[in-house]
Order: C-alpha cells, then sequence, then structure tokens
C-alpha cells in the first residue's frame, strides 16, 4: 500500500469490511452489505399485492392502520444471510442498518406521517441477555435516526418465556403467544398511532399477540 494514502483508507486496509451475505470485502465502509448484495433486496412497494397479502394476516383480528415488510424473505438469499448474522453471529449494526433502510422509504409512504412512536416486539430478558441485545430494538433505533420518530423501548413486556415458534402452526402459536405481554404506562399509549417493529413476518402471531 502507497504511503500518501489518507488514514481512512489505511484503516480500510488494516480491517477491511466484509459482506455479511457474501462474506466477499466490500468497498462500503462501515455497511454490513457490499453493493452487489444491497441491490438483490428487492424492496417490497407500498399497496404491492405482497404487502396486501401481509395485511390479510391481520384482517377482522386487530385494529390497524398498514402492515409493510421492508424486503420479501427469500431462502438462501441475501436477506435471509443478513437476518442470521444478526440474530445469531452478534452483529447488532446489521438491525441499526436495516433500519436505516426502512425509515428511508418510510418517510414516502402514505398513513405513516402520523407515527408516534416505534415499539420494538420484546425479547424475553434471558433471550436477550443470552443474544446481548435485542434485534427489533436495533432494527427500531436505525428507523429512528432515518425518521426522526422516538423508539418506546420499553412500554410493551414479554411475560414469560415462551417455546420457539419455528415449528407450530397459526393456531397453536396464538394460542402460545396469548397473553404473553403486558402493556406499561397505558395511558401514554392511548390514542397514539404506534408501529410495531419486528424483525420477520410470517404468521403475524405474534404482532397480533402484541396488537
Ligand atoms: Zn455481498
Amino acid at each position: 500500500m502507497p504511503f500518501d494514502l489518507p488514514w481512512k483508507a489505511w484503516l480500510d486496509w488494516l480491517l477491511p469490511c466484509y459482506c455479511c451475505s457474501c462474506a466477499k470485502q466490500s468497498v462500503q465502509p462501515n455497511k454490513p452489505l457490499c453493493y452487489q448484495c444491497l441491490a438483490e433486496l428487492n424492496t417490497t412497494q407500498y399497496g404491492s399485492s405482497d404487502q396486501l397479502r401481509l395485511e390479510k394476516l391481520f384482517w377482522g383480528r386487530i385494529r390497524l392502520e398498514s402492515v409493510y415488510a421492508l424486503f420479501p424473505l427469500k431462502p438462501h438469499a441475501v436477506l435471509q444471510y443478513t437476518l442470521h448474522q444478526l440474530k445469531y453471529h452478534h452483529r447488532p449494526s446489521i438491525g441499526a442498518y436495516l433500519g436505516a433502510l426502512a425509515g428511508k422509504k418510510m418517510t414516502t409512504m402514505q398513513g405513516l406521517a402520523d407515527v408516534a412512536a416505534f415499539i420494538p416486539l420484546p425479547l424475553h430478558p434471558s433471550k436477550k441477555r443470552k443474544r446481548g441485545y435485542n434485534q427489533a430494538e436495533k432494527i427500531c433505533a436505525g428507523l429512528s435516526a432515518a425518521s426522526g420518530i422516538p423508539v418506546w423501548n420499553d412500554i410493551l413486556i414479554r411475560n414469560q418465556f415462551t417455546q420457539t415458534q419455528t415449528r407450530k402452526d397459526r393456531g397453536e402459536r396464538w394460542a402460545n403467544m396469548s397473553g404473553k405481554f403486558s402493556l406499561l404506562e397505558f395511558e401514554k399509549a392511548i390514542g397514539k398511532h404506534l408501529m410495531l417493529v419486528d424483525d420477520v413476518i410470517t404468521t403475524g402471531a405474534t404482532l397480533e399477540a402484541c396488537g
């Protein structure tokens, strides 16, 4: 490496940044995804059939304004590898990065302008201790930084440990989740348009229980 490069170039050379999806060295400083992998993430369009399919999960179940997932989750694709790194390889900055992408997108969406606060879906304290952080809180931090909307981290709590949801169908998940959350500071939430945030939406049972 030539000696006339600025200190930042030296730092990149000494501590290269690797993409959390393809594991190749990235030229995006301090970003978890390389340009190529970022380009492979196809943003869900607001008002699209994908979004309608998500909203249908909640029709007649809870009162809501809108449901939105920033990206469709496909197996063996960039987003799946990225979320795996976020949840199981201690990469909390990925949550803030994905949250910031969603926050920028959010500012252009109808019906979301009057959101008063983001509320991350709570992890049980023992699970949070084990992971070191709640990934939904990290996503909320990115959303907040991009949109200026505050995060209420402590208003919703998980009452007791629930078994992993991975192998349950929707009915079993709902029975398992019902009554497992409590809202603190009820007065603070009255009349507010609040956005519940999680890393992945599948059956929607956990979000529904919180809602
Ligand atoms: Zn990559």
